[in-house]
């Protein structure tokens, strides 16, 4: 990976407005000199989410989840650090400069910047060459019948690749690229007697961009009926998985950030004709289920996704994955099938049709929901082997939903529809449970960490009230990071002593970036000691307190070692401190 300097780094880092990033993605509120909202990392009611602009921290009192502007922009958008600082670089108009790296990255990075072109460009060609050429002609009349207006197939980049055998290797080669480089991005494939020639040729062209719209494939529609396949897509290549893309999200993002849910659809055609319909969160999976790295990508964005799918797909085994991956990012998914022999384009490119289909995303029911639904109406009730079939087709549909109030009530519906008793629904689903085992791990880079916090206890009160205060009184606050033992602290706040006193002098321009609940915690510190009331006195008693347990922890370690010596030793100790506390507690009740 390329370096970015430490200074450039520093500058996206002051340049970026935290509250305005994290606005994009839940209402906030100024209270103080802080922002408050409800946190777009998990579900709640009242706000237990804190921004910090001075210090450009967030931070959730509610699942622990902290960082700076660009680790939520990480968390958000689902990108790698290095793609965060871009994406910040660029929005807030910051130069990156990058550091010397070792020549084969460096060698990489050129080559990927060079594709990157190279598509680009073709896109740019294929779009004029619609618009300009009289062989475009008959694409651009079956677009206009099919509804859809210049000003879309323009914005989406929609364009047409030339008959001819080679004209985008001939260009292509003209402006510096080389077959390799023409064959690496898919433009370019070798035919049967070796020779290169254009991978799309006499189709339209899709443009298939990257959520920042950088196109990284292409889709084509034949326009000839001995063009054998109907649909041509780029090929694998080492940046386009096309399972991993949604089509449209680049022109979809802002949209569905506002409107709190993506619609999925199927084809190119659909995303434009809802975009075009006033649709605008729509976006296209380019094939018949979504996957699960497309909910994956979904996740950072939204919390509820409507599937304007084929009926049909939604029904598959392999959605039931899908189901498990949404659930445990705490995504609902529902289900908007589509009538019989009808597509979004054809539904909204009819009068009314637009209605029609926002009634349909409305009604949208639950996937599980769905799911179990198929599998009921097509079940013979009156045979005792097909309900039993039915029963274990539901039971991994249940299972996956994981508890809740939805899996209760789909659970009822099963017993009486099947004619059994709820209980034995309920075994058939925890016989099922294994398959959550399953569920591939979710990408380390777009996870943030989602476990409910319990009470803290006592002693974390303590150490963090502490540990606050350190950071608001550095100067003493040192002291006290020497003197913490790992016998004061809990595990998590051993670390985040050891790397408070490494980092005392800044802690919030330099979190750390592979502990993911160290961050959340130093966050939460950093946001904490500009309103905690610190004073010596008041570290003193902390301290104070957690020496205590300290001490009551070696008292009851001695009595097991039956060491009775020592824990007389010990108690007297204690005796002594507890002393101490009591007359800083008169002081501190009396300030
Ligand atoms: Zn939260």
């Amino acid at each position: 990976m390329a370096l970015i300097s430490s200074d450039s780094l520093e500058r996206v880092k002051q340049a970026a407005d935290i509250v305005e990033v994290v606005s994009a993605h839940t209402d906030l509120r100024r209270q103080g000199v802080r922002w408050v909202g409800l946190c777009p990392f998990h579900e709640e009611r009242t706000p237990s989410f804190s921004v910090d602009p001075q210090e450009k921290l967030y931070h959730c009192f509610g699942c622990g989840v902290g960082g700076d502007t660009i680790k939520f922009v990480q968390e958000k958008e689902g990108l790698a650090f290095a793609e965060a600082v871009e994406l910040l670089a660029d929005r807030y108009g910051v130069e990156l400069e990058r550091e010397r790296e070792d020549p084969q990255a460096e060698a990489r990075r050129q080559q990927r910047r060079r594709l990157g072109e190279l598509l680009d460009r073709t896109a740019a060609f294929y779009a004029s060459y619609l618009w300009d050429s009289d062989e475009a002609a008959k694409a651009r009349a079956y677009l206009g019948e099919r509804g859809l207006a210049e000003e879309t197939l323009r914005r989406f980049g929609v364009g047409y690749a030339p008959s001819a055998w080679d004209t985008v290797l001939v260009r292509g080669q003209r402006a510096g690229f080389d077959v390799d480089q023409l064959r690496a991005v898919g433009l370019a494939q070798r035919g049967r007697g070796g020779g290169e020639y254009d991978r799309f040729r006499a189709r339209i062209m899709f443009p298939i961009r990257d959520r920042r719209g950088r196109t990284l494939g292409f889709g084509g529609r034949a326009m000839r009926s001995d063009q054998g396949a109907k649909y041509v897509n780029t090929a694998e290549t080492d940046f386009f998985h096309k399972s991993d893309m949604l089509y449209g999200v680049d022109l979809a993002k802002s949209a569905i950030a506002k409107a709190g849910r993506a619609v999925v659809v199927e084809g190119y055609t659909d995303v434009l004709a809802l975009h075009q319909a006033g649709v605008e969160e729509a976006v296209g999976v380019m094939g018949t289920a979504i996957t699960t790295k497309q909910v994956a990508a979904l996740s950072g964005m939204v919390e509820e996704v409507i599937l304007a799918l084929d009926a049909d797909s939604a029904g598959q085994e392999a959605m039931l994955r899908t189901q498990q991956v949404a659930a445990d990012r705490r995504m609902r998914l529902r289900v908007a099938p589509m009538p019989a022999g009808e597509d979004p384009a054809e539904m909204v490119a009819a009068d009314g049709g637009a209605d029609r289909f926002r009634e349909l995303l409305d009604s949208a029911i639950e996937l599980p929901a769905f799911q179990v639904g198929l599998v009921l109406d097509r079940t013979d009730m009156s045979s005792p082997a097909e309900r039993d079939r039915a029963l274990a087709e539901v039971a991994p549909i249940l299972a996956a939903m994981g508890e809740g109030a939805s899996r209760n009530d789909l659970l009822r519906l099963v017993a009486e529809r099947l004619d059994l008793d709820p209980a034995l629904v309920m075994g058939r689903i925890t016989a099922a449970q294994p398959l959550s085992g399953g569920t591939p791990a979710p990408d380390p880079r777009g996870s943030a960490p989602q476990r409910p916090r319990g009470e803290l206890t006592s002693r974390e009160r303590r150490e963090r009230a502490l540990l606050a205060m350190c950071i608001a009184l550095p100067e003493e606050g040192s002291r006290y990071l020497e003197k913490l033992e790992a016998g004061h602290l809990s595990q998590l706040g051993a670390r985040a002593a050891a790397w408070l006193s490494e980092n005392l002098e800044d802690p919030a321009s330099n979190l750390p970036r592979d502990d993911a609940e160290l961050a959340g915690l130093i966050t939460e510190l950093v946001i904490v000691a500009t309103d905690v009331p610190s004073s010596s006195e008041a570290m003193e008693l902390n301290y104070m307190l957690l020496e205590q347990g300290r001490l009551e922890a070696e008292i009851a370690a001695a009595g097991e070692a039956e060491d009775f010596t020592r824990r007389a030793e010990l108690s007297l100790e204690r005796a002594a401190l507890v002393e101490q506390i009591a007359r800083a507690e008169r002081v501190e009740s009396n300030r």
